[in-house]
């Protein structure tokens, strides 16, 4: 009999099971996968492992408390990396803009490749993202679930708040009518995509995103992103929490109100008065809760986008022909991309190509002559129904080579040794759809109708995913297991935990 048993080890679960176990509790996670990570996932080709998810780690800070909770440290555990330059972004009409790990640097750069007005329109950007991101931050992430209700409540009036956080209008009106810039334009839009959203519907309040990573900072980390997962399951076992690989859970079984137990394919039973669930809320409700199936789609919401990713087997460029860390390659008419992918439904005609050079990001080793650049282009989530036929697919994954091509980013030789479409995500992230950040962020209200971290009507469960309150990325995720296991801990009139998110 577990106090929790936590429904996945994805960095929520980790998260929480970190959290729950250092106030003593007696902790199992049950991962149906054969290692722990989730999205934040590998793959090994030859001998060569390489990440397969996340390449940007966003608000460091968050893993840093967490580490601190617990006696250990971000610096610890894990080694930062800040390539410069950073990004490198290509834009249709040859301009190559460079953007530096420090704001004065990206300024500069700014000013040097687009001008004077360019690079102050960009400063002056930052500065209304920083005011959005200050107002927002305590309520929509790094606190309980909000309400209209509980926005009321504090102490800057609710007007106030609504007017600093700028839910009301489009995060692409916004940035029209801010910015001049196409270039600058592009840059800024493509943060809705860092939870999966469109810009054309998102609220505003998303252009805070081009503030947490153009200045408070996007890093790599040494040896690979798969290392935050290393050091948390780390920590979680130096702790005590057992961690259980191939272990699928089948249901969640509610007696009087409350959990009781799960149950996994194998067939075992085990029972606990408490679940973190860290698997898609769409599952949790849809499939893995008896009585509650019809609740699983509705619940999670409208899926954010998905994305084609793949692994290339490039031979390593030197000298001038180095690769940067990130170089984001945009499309002639980058709304279009969107309109492909929310109005009609299909992937990207001509898609923005994302590439991570892993070996200068996050000083990752590759083959002898080779090293693993990830590629990824956005793509809509699967239908709730029928999987999306293969060749749609294979056609995109075909344009993301040929633009990679026609912009001299690969040559004739390199292979392309791993992929995985979004069918392939939804098989591997039951109930997600493909999605990659949860539910979307296409209107003012999203925020309000993600699930919040403890269930309502079942006594003892909570939800810990990118699927459910903050919501997805892995800082986000990070809190949201923070959040339910804070809400375990107060349930049970335990000391909650005490820190300083900011
Ligand atoms: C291609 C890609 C690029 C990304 N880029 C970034 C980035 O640059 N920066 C960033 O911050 N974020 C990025 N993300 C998003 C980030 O990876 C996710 O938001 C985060 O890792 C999700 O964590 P999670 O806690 O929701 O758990 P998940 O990663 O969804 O893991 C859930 C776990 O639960 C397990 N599980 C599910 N069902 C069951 C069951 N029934 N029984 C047992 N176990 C179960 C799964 O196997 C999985 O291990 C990216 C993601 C992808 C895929």
């Amino acid at each position: 009999m577990a106090d929790v048993l936590v429904v996945g080890a994805g960095v929520g679960g980790l998260a929480a099971a970190v959290v729950l176990a250092a106030r003593g509790l007696n902790v199992e996670v049950l991962e149906a996968a054969d290692r722990p990570g989730g999205k934040l996932g590998i793959g090994i080709v030859d001998g060569t492992e390489f990440d397969t998810g996340p390449s940007v780690l966003t608000l460091p800070v968050v893993l840093d408390r967490i580490f601190r909770l617990v006696g250990t440290s971000l610096e610890d555990e894990l080694e930062l990396r800040a390539a410069a330059p950073a990004f490198r972004y290509l834009y249709p009409d040859g301009v190559a803009l460079d953007i530096y790990p420090d704001l004065p640097r990206t300024l500069g750069s700014v000013e040097q490749t687009l001008g004077g007005a360019a690079a102050r329109e960009m400063e002056a950007f930052l500065a209304y993202g920083r005011r959005i991101w200050e107002a927002a931050a305590p309520h929509f992430v790094f606190g309980p679930a909000p309400s209209p209700a509980s926005l009321m409540q504090v102490g800057l009036s609710g007007v106030k708040l609504l007017g600093r956080i700028d839910p009301l209008r489009g995060m692409w009106s916004v940035i029209r009518r801010r910015v001049r810039s196409q270039h600058l334009r592009m840059l800024f839009a493509r943060y809705a995509t860092y939870n999966g959203s469109d810009p054309r519907t998102a609220p505003a309040t998303l252009n805070c995103i081009a503030h947490v990573e153009l200045a408070l900072g996007g890093y790599g980390v040494k040896g690979g992103m798969y290392e935050i997962t290393r050091a948390l399951v780390r920590v979680a076992e130096r702790l005590g929490v057992r961690l259980h690989y191939g272990a699928r859970v089948t249901r969640i079984t509610v007696e009087g109100g409350g959990v009781a137990a799960v149950e996994t394919a194998d067939g075992a039973r085990w029972r606990t008065g408490a679940v973190i669930a860290n698997a898609d809320v769409a599952q949790v409700f849809g499939e893995l809760i008896p009585g509650t199936e019809r609740g699983g789609a509705a619940a999670a919401g409208a899926p954010s986008m998905s994305g084609w990713t793949g692994i290339l087997r490039a031979r390593r460029r030197e000298g001038p022909q180095a690769r940067v860390a990130h170089t984001v390659l945009f499309p002639t008419d980058y709304l279009e991309e969107f309109r492909d992918i929310f109005d009609r439904n299909r992937p990207p005609q001509e898609p923005t190509v994302y590439l991570c050079a892993q070996e200068v990001c996050h000083g990752r080793s590759g083959w002898a002559e080779h090293e693993p650049i990830f590629l990824m282009a956005n793509a809509p989530a699967e239908p709730g129904s029928d999987a999306t036929p293969e060749h749609v697919w294979d056609a995109l994954g075909a344009g993301v080579l040929d633009r990679l091509h026609g912009a001299g980013l690969c040559a004739a030789d390199d292979l392309l040794v791993w992929e995985r479409t979004p069918t392939q995500l939804a098989r591997q992230f039951p109930g997600s759809r493909g999605s990659i950040y949860g539910a979307a962020s296409n209107s003012p209200l999203a925020a309000f109708r993600r699930p919040a971290n403890r269930v309502r009507g079942v006594g003892g469960l909570y939800l810990a995913s990118g699927s459910a309150h903050p919501g997805g990325g892995m800082p986000l995720c990070l809190l949201s297991g923070c959040a339910a296991a804070q809400a375990l801990l107060s349930d049970r009139g335990m000391q909650p935990l005490e820190t300083e998110w900011e």
